[in-house]
C-alpha cells in the first residue's frame, strides 16, 4: 500500500501535461461517470468511472456447462448470449468457456492494489483496472478460456474474433489500440453490446471508445 501511494504521488507531481492519448494510457485524466443510462452500451474504461458500489440488478450465473471460473456471474442478456455462443462454437468443436466475469469494485480494489504491489503503478495501469473502471464491474465482460497472450493465437480466439459479433460481443481491448482503451491487447476479455452493435464495431473495426465518439485520436468516424 505504502509504495503504492509513494508511486502515486510521483507519478502525479511529477508527469508532464502529456498528450490526451498519453493520459488515457497512463492516467485517470478528465474523469466522468459512467452513462448507465445507455444500458448495454454502457462505456467504462480510464475516463469513465462507475459509482462506487455499482452493482447490475440482474445478473445471473453463466450456463454450467459453460463455466470454469468462481467470478461466475453476468447481466441476464449477456449470460443468455454467452451459452447460445459457446454451444454453437461447440458445434465447430471450439470448447469456450467462462473465466471471469463480473466483479465488484471491492475484488477489483484488491486485483489492482496486487498488481501494484507487483509491477508498480505505471506498469498495472496497462492491464489492471482501478476500482470503478473495470468493464468487469458492468456484468457484461467476460474473461474467456486463458488469460494469457498466447491465446490470442489459439483456434478458440481465431473463433471468437470471427463470430462474436454474431452473438453481440466484441473483442473490447484489440492489438495496437492501447492508445485508444487505455489497455494492452487483452484477446481473452469480450464484451457483449448487443448484435447491433457488435457487427458495426465489427464492420468497421472501431473499438467502443470510437463507437461513442470518445477517441482522441480521430481518424475514424463513429456512428455516435
Ligand atoms: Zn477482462
Amino acid at each position: 500500500m505504502k509504495l503504492f501511494f509513494l508511486c502515486f504521488f510521483i507519478q502525479f507531481f511529477f508527469s508532464s501535461p502529456g498528450s490526451i492519448t498519453q493520459n488515457l494510457r497512463d492516467g485517470y485524466a478528465e474523469m466522468a461517470e459512467a452513462d448507465t443510462s445507455l444500458g448495454i452500451l454502457i462505456l467504462v474504461n480510464k475516463h469513465h468511472k462507475l459509482a462506487e458500489g455499482y452493482r447490475p440488478h440482474d445478473l445471473v450465473p453463466v450456463d454450467d456447462r459453460y463455466n470454469r471460473g468462481i467470478m461466475n456471474l453476468l447481466r441476464s442478456e449477456a449470460a443468455a448470449a454467452f451459452a447460445q455462443m459457446c454451444s454453437t462454437a461447440e458445434k465447430d468443436s471450439i470448447i469456450l468457456w467462462n473465466h471471469s466475469a463480473y466483479r465488484s469494485d471491492t475484488v477489483q480494489r484488491q486485483l489492482y492494489e496486487n498488481a501494484v504491489e507487483r509491477r508498480g503503478v505505471q506498469r498495472a495501469d496497462r492491464f489492471s483496472a482501478r476500482p470503478g473502471h473495470s468493464e468487469h464491474q458492468t456484468g457484461l465482460t467476460v474473461d474467456l478460456n486463458s488469460t494469457h497472450t498466447s491465446f490470442g493465437k489459439t483456434p478458440e480466439a481465431a473463433w471468437l474474433r470471427q463470430h462474436a459479433h454474431l452473438f453481440g460481443f466484441i473483442e473490447r481491448y484489440p492489438r495496437h489500440q492501447e492508445d485508444i482503451t487505455g489497455y494492452e491487447y487483452e484477446p481473452w476479455h469480450y464484451r457483449y453490446v448487443g448484435i447491433e452493435a457488435a457487427t458495426y464495431i465489427y464492420n468497421n473495426k472501431l473499438t467502443l471508445e470510437e463507437y461513442h465518439g470518445t477517441s482522441q485520436k480521430q481518424t475514424r468516424h463513429p456512428a455516435r
